[in-house]
């Protein structure tokens, strides 16, 4: 329908980074915006396709962020593209609770038959991640009639007052923007690298530590919710032993508990499963997902088993914007995007490629304490070699000299010393290698 003129997929430098006209504009946005908000790679953006970044100065920059795991089918991919000029031209807005529209309808279809389990599911549309945790919290309370929320140390669920109340890290997601929600119980998160024992041994003492900590300081029949991250993405990509979480979903069934999975991060092929919980076949009542979702657009869901989303009474849920019909049009482009190109293969693969290489990279720099991730979420744990001490410095050293050579790479963690990957899952091997080479001369550069 569109002829998009597709940028070339590969990195191009023409001026330092950053150049002449980002500088400028830089000014700009010191003078007109928060300076509340912080700023990953300091150029402008003109253009963007796939997993090319092209900045206002000329430069084509590698991005191995994807805007924070949201461009997954890479960016301005011509299904979204297509789908959105169509909506744009048809209509922008009624408000779904207003008048409502097919596409809110075919996105939940779709969400309710991919999501884990066989059982009857139904969805709610929002704007951002936040938003869809929000409103998972709402739903399960009001299903229990229960107030409590359990959730885990180096958790991250978003910016809003109740998310914030339910994210761990103090600085700078919670540092006075106090007081926060009540009812909200943090209980610990088996964190492998900085644990002692085997996988085994981690599974069964965070169980333990968890199961105990709720009996004896809530009560189990108090807790509406268990909410984790499969995989816990702001938190450093802590991968949690196997058995913890097939354990935390019995454990909450066993106890009429609702099991919260925030997929936000990790949802729709990320990790080289469509969620990351199928890695060991666990079925929560409820998925949040937002970011990879709609290939740009915002838009959050809420997924649910029937009886739990069905719980609320009418107009008990909504929002102005909630699944906005040029959302939903990105969202069925993005969905079609990763069926037909089967991204969930390419997130396997690029996490064979990624992850290889990351483990060579540790053992030609021992200042990389860990390798972790899943598929196409990978991370490094930068430490004083010989110890696990935290190392930012070196972290911060690695990041400025792969921007340099205009390579995107974001950072996490709860000690601010882990280098992540989420590269779009559309990335050419080549791009890709490109990359990690860029990374390996960051590393030797320290
Ligand atoms: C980003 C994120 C959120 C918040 O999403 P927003 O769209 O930024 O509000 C919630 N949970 C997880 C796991 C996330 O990664």
């Amino acid at each position: 329908m569109t002829t998009l003129t597709n940028l070339t997929q590969e990195r191009r430098l023409v001026t330092a980074i950053p150049g002449p006209k980002s500088t400028e504009a830089l000014k700009r946005r010191t003078e007109a915006t928060s300076g509340g908000l912080g700023m990953a790679i300091p150029v402008v953006i003109e253009r963007a396709s796939d997993a090319i970044l092209l900045d206002i100065d000329g430069n084509q920059i590698i991005d191995l962020g994807s805007g924070i795991g949201v461009t997954g089918v890479g960016n301005s991919a011509q299904r979204v593209v297509d789908r959105v000029i169509e909506q744009v031209q048809a209509f922008t807005h009624t408000c779904f609770t207003v008048a409502p529209y097919m596409n809110y309808i075919e996105v939940c279809e779709k969400l309710n038959a991919l999501t884990p389990g066989s059982h009857k599911k139904k969805s709610l549309l929002v704007n951002s991640g936040a938003e869809a945790v929000e409103n998972a919290v709402k739903i399960a309370r009001h299903y229990t009639k229960r107030p409590a929320i359990v959730v885990f140390e180096h958790s991250y669920h978003g910016r809003t007052n109740l998310t914030m109340a339910l994210t761990a890290k103090n600085m700078p997601y919670k540092e006075g923007f106090g007081p926060f929600a009540p009812e909200i119980y943090r209980v610990p998160m088996p964190y492998s690298f900085h644990w002692v024992g085997d996988q085994a041994t981690i599974t069964e003492d965070a169980i333990d530590m968890v199961t105990h900590k709720i009996d004896k300081e809530i009560g189990a029949h108090n807790v509406a919710a268990i909410l984790i991250e499969p995989i816990q993405g702001e938190g450093g990509f802590i991968v949690p032993p196997k058995g913890f979480l097939p354990a935390l979903a019995k454990y909450s069934k066993d106890n009429g508990i609702v099991f919260i999975a925030d997929e936000v991060q990790t949802g729709l092929d990320r990790t080289g499963h469509m969620f990351a919980v199928e890695e060991e076949g666990v079925v929560p009542d409820m998925v949040v997902t937002a970011k990879g979702i709609a290939g740009g657009l915002p838009l959050a869901a809420v997924t649910g088993r029937a009886e739990v989303m069905d719980s609320v009474h009418t107009s008990g849920l909504g929002g102005t914007y909630g699944g906005n019909p040029i959302a939903c049009a990105a969202a069925l482009g993005a969905m079609e995007t990763m069926e037909e190109e089967n991204l969930v293969a390419r997130a396997k693969h690029i996490g064979e490629i990624l992850g290889s290489s990351l483990r060579e990279l540790a053992k030609k720099y021992p200042v990389i304490g860990e390798v972790r991730g899943r598929g196409a979420m990978q991370a490094i744990e930068l430490v004083e070699p010989g110890t696990k001490n935290p190392n930012t410095a070196a972290m911060s050293a690695v990041v400025k000299y792969c921007q340099s050579q205009g390579v995107l790479i974001l950072t996490a963690g709860t000690y601010s010393n882990v280098v992540r990957f989420l590269p779009p899952l559309v990335i050419t091997d080549e791009l890709l290698k490109d990359a990690l080479s860029v990374l390996d001369d960051a590393f030797a550069s320290l």
